[in-house]
């Protein structure tokens, strides 16, 4: 196989020891396991996260923009990427979501979740993409007593193992496929042992001359969360994390908007093209926790402002995040025509 697959994922802060065992791994483990068929995956480096705070992704270098031609067509034929008439343009999409719970059992720490939940992560993906033409609706939830599965990020002493793109994975995915396509959101959660909030694959990664009219390959597409990232619900006693600075459900909503090829606003730093979103103002690196006023860009005359730390994706809290720009919303548009809406 030759796909070179870009990768992307945020890591979890819940405790402080897994925050202190997370932290010195500057460099993921990048080879899968022996004997996987996956093994040409490249990670990203992790980022180095002030004391209290953990990163929550990996950070990828994108060489090439692949939506940059198409996204510029689209944003000057939309008039600068407005968001009325954006929406006038790109006839509003309602994605299917297919989630599928791989549990370890049904008690607490088991990994099982209940329909509210699911219900209400849905409700969380479209209160956050309201206005951006897209819009979820639940087609499905599957469920499966995996233990091995469920451990899809293990920890091996102070070392996280990183899994993503192993044998397991593509095991766990072919599983729930069905007969999903380019067009369904397949949502994997899992537990991702406190190291990882989740990971996505860009549409863009999939090369379609190596998949031969398949260019999202089932074994990898898809959104894969940490279970606990989960919104909780009133009277759900099964591990809910309402009180966790994590337990708002935006990591499915940061993690889908890599399913439609959006990078992280720190993407590029202060230079250009940065994150390739005009209007998202270009930032030096992750800001964590809420550090309103932030400002690591200053004089470089890329895209000025403050940094963009409500932004979905960056890696704040749950709390902090809230917004995408009608620029994101061009590029996810762009991203689905270019490679999801397949005819
Ligand atoms: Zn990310």
């Amino acid at each position: 196989m030759n796909l070179s697959v870009s990768i992307v994922g945020r890591r979890i802060g819940v405790a402080m020891t897994a925050l202190t065992l997370g932290v010195g791994l500057a460099h993921p483990v990048a080879a899968a396991p022996a004997g996987d068929s996956t093994d040409c995956i490249d990670y990203g480096d992790l980022a180095d996260a002030p004391a209290g705070t953990i990163p929550r992704d990996d950070l990828h270098t994108v060489h090439k923009d692949p939506l940059a031609k198409a996204v510029k067509a689209a944003t000057s034929a939309r008039g600068k990427g407005g968001r009325d008439t954006t929406a006038a343009a790109f006839a509003p999409v309602t994605i299917p979501v297919r989630f599928n719970v791989v549990y370890k059992d049904v008690g607490q720490g088991g990994g099982y979740l209940s329909d509210a939940r699911i219900n209400k992560q849905i409700q969380v993906l479209n209160k956050a993409y309201a206005g951006t033409g897209f819009s979820f609706v639940l087609e499905d939830i599957e469920r499966k007593a995996q233990p091995e599965w469920f451990n899809l990020v293990s920890a091996n002493g102070a070392t996280p193992r990183y899994y993503r793109g192993s044998g397991k994975e593509v095991k766990m995915k072919q599983y729930f496929y069905g007969d999903s396509d380019s067009e369904t959101l397949n949502i994997y959660t899992a537990s991702l042992a406190q190291f990882l909030l989740g990971w996505a694959y860009y549409p863009s990664s999939f090369d379609p001359a190596a998949t031969e009219g398949n260019p999202l390959p089932q074994y990898l597409d898809g959104v894969v969360l940490d279970y606990r990232t989960l919104p909780g619900v009133k009277g759900d006693t099964g591990d809910t994390t309402r009180d966790s600075v994590y337990g708002e459900g935006d990591t499915a909503t940061h993690e889908v908007g890599h399913w439609l090829e959006l990078y992280h606003t720190f993407q590029g730093g202060c230079t250009e093209p940065g994150d390739y979103v005009d209007d998202t103002a270009a930032e030096a690196s992750p800001a964590f926790q809420c550090p309103i006023g932030r400002d690591t860009c200053t004089d470089t005359g890329v895209d000025p402002g403050v940094d963009p730390i409500h932004n979905f994706m960056d890696y704040t809290y749950d709390a902090c995040m809230y917004e995408f720009t009608p620029g994101q919303a061009t590029r996810m548009q762009t991203a689905w025509t270019s490679y999801r809406d397949i005819p």
